[in-house]
């Protein structure tokens, strides 16, 4: 007889997954995902758009103007939000945006630059964008209203754009682009579970064999971009492994990585230099992430410390070998995919429980499936991992993803291999708890949470803290 927690979940029935996993692990500087990487797209995005219009439209433009409302309005400032913003309009790209880019727009606020439309060149600056109000009527809290003006102010032509988490954008009308279906459909973890039967694919392989149904890429290409993806988070250990000083904004935060890594070495219990390392590492990308350096959204550029920290001590410390890397890699993008799918990796829509807690899912997942467990076994993993971030909200002190963000990355990846340990550790179908149930927890708990409480800074120890 079926167990009778069970009900609820057996009966979700959702449309497939259908995220590719190159637009769900993306390479882009910080600090955040929907705050920066999202941002720069949409403005990226409406300078394009800009450029196709009729001349008689272009001929009348004389400026551009930009409304941030919700959460980006919030917090915007300290997550650099119109700096963000303004690059995309000068015509930059998340993944080839030079470093000194942000920091250089950042640090002259009042200058006005060229932004090319077509042949024509239209003067911008952080002027032009307009912090909004908190509350408004659109669908995401994230939203972006950009507009090209004539000389009386009038709009020639708009756009409402949404960042709706891990970089990922949408706009008013939006319809998703036409791809190629997956070859194994699934929607929740109980239908992947049992395509995997079905089928007798591992976890890994049918993940790349939905990836080449949906994007047309083969084995080699998707390979190449993978271990791109992981080089990319072995470099933001290293780079912030080696960084010191104090981190950009008000909050005075200094960077800790390098002092942790070597406090590590001198921990005599294991346990304290297992975790001395996974501390240090997290440190190391949480800290390159808010001082806007280069991360991988894993989920989001709030939590991309906790899977490099993982995948940077199963390389370095844990000799696990680069092709179980990869494939531990593939297996978490399922579960962070699953978590975006059914609830939310967005801050701003479901608290930190989407961001760091869901890197912890997918942190676990990874290292689980890379040591060669089976699917149960890793499911268990994530919704451990999972489950003991449930209710964990947003609220970062001033707007920077500083405090308490780097300290969680940590937390999260530690519990990442707590999760692990616990799951290896269980007889068979002792686990009373699926992943799905924990993800759709988590949606339900996103709902009714307060907005004071989902990246608007207004609650918590956002404002538990206050300025001497
Ligand atoms: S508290 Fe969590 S969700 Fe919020 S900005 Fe920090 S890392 Fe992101």
């Amino acid at each position: 007889m079926a167990h009778p927690y069970l009900l609820q979940t057996s009966r979700l029935k959702r449309p497939p997954v259908e995220t590719a996993l190159f637009d769900f692990f993306k390479v882009g500087p910080g600090p955040s995902s929907s705050h920066t990487i999202g941002p720069m797209k949409a403005g990226a995005d409406f300078a394009q758009r800009c450029a196709s219009l009729p001349d008689s439209v272009l001929a009348r433009v004389a400026d551009v103007h930009v409304t941030l409302l919700g959460s980006l309005s919030a917090t915007g400032l300290g997550h650099g939000t119109d700096v963000a913003v303004l690059a995309g309009l000068l015509g930059n790209a998340p993944e080839s945006c030079p470093p000194t880019v942000l920091p250089d727009l950042k640090a002259d606020r009042a200058s006005r630059h060229a932004m090319r439309i077509g042949d024509r060149e239209l003067s911008v600056g952080l002027d032009d964008i307009e912090f909004g109000p908190l509350r408004h009527d659109a669908p995401y809290s994230n939203t972006l209203r950009m507009a090209l003006r004539d000389a009386d102010g009038k709009s020639l032509f708009d756009m409402e754009y949404y960042s709706v988490g891990g970089g990922f954008i949408q706009w008013k009308g939006y319809t998703a682009p036409e791809r190629g279906k997956p070859a194994h459909p699934y929607g929740t973890m109980r239908e992947l579970s049992a395509r995997l039967r079905e089928t007798g694919l591992t976890l890994h392989e049918l993940i790349l064999e939905n990836e080449t149904a949906i994007t047309g890429m083969g084995r080699p290409a998707i390979y190449e971009r993978l271990d791109a993806i992981m080089d990319a988070m072995y470099d933001s250990v290293r780079r912030g492994l080696a960084a010191g000083g104090k981190l950009p904004g008000t909050l005075g935060v200094w960077r800790k990585a390098g002092g942790l890594l070597e406090r590590s070495k001198t921990h005599t219990m294991p346990i304290g230099k297992g975790m001395g390392l996974l501390n240090a590492y997290s440190f190391a990308v949480a800290e390159e992430n808010a001082a806007g350096g280069v991360i991988v959204t894993a989920p989001t550029c709030g939590a991309a410390g906790v899977m490099p920290a993982l995948l940077y001590a199963m390389r370095n410390d844990l000799n696990v070998g680069e092709r179980a890397l990869r494939e531990g890699l593939l297996a978490s993008a399922a579960v962070g995919m699953l978590a975006k799918h059914n609830a939310g990796i967005a801050g701003a829509e479901v608290g930190c429980q989407g961001e760091v807690g869901v890197a912890s899912a997918m942190a676990a997942a990874m290292l689980a499936h890379a040591r060669g467990y089976a699917a149960d076994v890793v499911e268990n993993a994530a919704e451990i991992a999972l489950e003991h971030h449930l209710g964990l909200t947003c609220d970062p002190v001033g707007g920077y993803v500083q405090i308490p963000c780097i300290e969680r990355n940590a937390m999260g990846a530690v519990k990442a291999g707590n999760a692990v340990l616990l799951a290896t550790s269980e007889e068979d179908c002792q686990h009373l708890v699926s992943l799905d149930a924990a993800i759709m927890a988590m949606g339900e708990i996103g709902r009714e949470m307060n907005v004071k409480f989902k990246e608007t800074s207004g609650g918590g120890l956002a404002v538990s803290m206050v300025e001497c």
